[in-house]
């Protein structure tokens, strides 16, 4: 459920209306809803809840947004980070130290010290020769690092290839069967703490099957760390609940995710973490877009909107699907292909889809844009970064500003021996 609804014939976002938005604000614009954040959030932790006490790491990478980050940390969760930029938004944002999980297939040396030097709660190592860096550089600073060990449980997630990160081919984690051989070996380390393993199979999961594989075989995993003599306090259980695209998608809920997780983890005697992402953000934002034509094609017209590729790049990279909505339905539909006005044919939406009919000047959202929206968007033909609205209620703000040409003119140079 989310909190963008239709007053008077037009869309809104809670209690503020989409069309002030674009006035005020311009578009393209993404527009987030904290009480759908607020939401999203507490049904996610109410969901886990079955499992037993356990720890939420947002996974920042779905929207960094520093007003969004407020919102979850107001709602007591903490950070999934993978970069010291993410790191450096967590606790910018008010996120505890100690509810900072580090991970990242490639964090480098200085990202590792950066993460000592905070005093973040958790490492999740990706390759032994990460656990034996980080373990000097903790020595060197006469701690020693928490950590755990990412396992690739070899499971297919069933999702786009490109999000899926839990099969053998994949980059992510040390394959699950060297694993102990490798722990024993990490637990030797003086400047490390190894408390336990880490999963996370991939992204946009419709199905809870092969998250219950994956996690059993971390719990057979968990037996045998014991039986060699490990001490085992924690397994972080990853992200990847997927969200609806389509109005008529149906997907596994939290709550759903929690009696599967409570029933698969009955026993370990661990404290269990959580990485959610998309699941939090993802129908919290709407991508609010005006129409610059409806041209004639050679089969169906096109709408091309002043959104682009650059500003929302799921569907170029994943041929993901976004509902398309009128801001002022009328009621009629067409069937039309939406694209922007970047110079790729990649960047088109959507492909001969019914839709809301729309004139030059309507406005319409995309949405379900919440996670790996904004976050993605780049500047690709000299376009202005895409600014982000947060509403709460009747308030809203500009929580990022649109950076225009000028502003990323000014930061390059003519060499002045050209
Ligand atoms: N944790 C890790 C390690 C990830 O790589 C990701 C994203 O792929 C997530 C959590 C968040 O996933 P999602 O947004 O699908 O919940």
């Amino acid at each position: 459920m989310d909190h963008f609804h239709l007053r008077d014939g037009t869309l809104w976002c809670e209690d503020v209306s989409l069309e002030r938005i674009a006035a005020e604000v311009g578009t393209p614009v993404y527009v987030y809803s904290a009480a759908t954040l607020r939401r999203h959030a507490r049904v996610f932790r109410e969901g886990l809840a079955a499992a037993g006490p356990v720890h939420l790491a947002y996974a920042i990478k779905a929207n960094p947004n520093l007003g969004v980050l407020r919102v979850l940390a107001d709602e007591g969760y903490g950070a999934d980070v993978v970069s010291a930029g993410e790191m450096k938004r967590a606790l910018a944002a008010g996120i505890p130290t100690a509810e900072v999980v580090f991970s990242g297939v490639g964090k480098t040396e200085g990202e590792l010290a950066t993460g000592l030097d905070a005093g973040i709660g958790q490492f999740n190592l990706e390759l032994e020769e990460e656990g034996v860096v980080l373990g000097a550089l903790a020595a060197a600073r006469g701690v020693r690092a928490p950590a755990v060990l990412r396992v690739n449980p070899d499971v297919d997630a069933g999702t786009h290839a490109k999000i899926s990160t839990g099969k053998r081919e994949n980059k992510f984690g040390v394959p699950i069967d060297q694993a102990p051989a490798m722990f024993a070996r990490l637990a030797t380390v003086p400047g490390l703490e190894m408390r336990g393993v880490a999963c996370h199979i991939g992204s946009q999961l419709a199905d809870l099957a092969p998250l219950e594989a994956a996690y059993a075989r971390v719990g057979e995993l968990v037996a045998e760390l014991r039986a060699a003599g490990h001490a085992i306090s924690r397994v972080d259980l990853g992200g990847g609940l997927g969200v609806p695209y389509r109005r008529e998608d149906r997907l596994p809920s939290p709550a759903d995710l929690g009696a599967m997780v409570a029933r698969v983890t009955a026993g370990w005697d661990v404290e269990l973490m959580f990485e959610p992402g998309r699941v939090i953000a993802g129908n919290a934002g709407v991508l609010l877009t005006r129409v610059i034509w409806v041209k004639p094609g050679g089969t169906n017209p096109y709408v091309i909107v002043d959104a682009a590729m650059n500003d929302l790049a799921r569907p170029a990279l994943y041929d993901a699907w976004h509902d398309f909505e009128a801001v002022r339905p009328s009621g009629e539909r067409f069937v039309a292909s939406i694209a922007g006005p970047v110079c790729e044919t990649g960047d088109t939406f959507a492909r001969d889809r019914e839709i809301d009919a729309v004139a030059r000047g309507d406005l319409a959202v995309f949405r379900t844009a919440g996670a790996y929206g904004a976050t993605m968007a780049s500047t690709y033909n000299s376009r202005s970064l895409v600014p982000e609205v947060l509403v709460d209620g009747d308030r809203y703000a500009v929580v990022a500003d649109r950076v225009a040409a000028e502003a990323l003119i000014a930061a390059e140079r003519v060499p002045d021996w050209l």
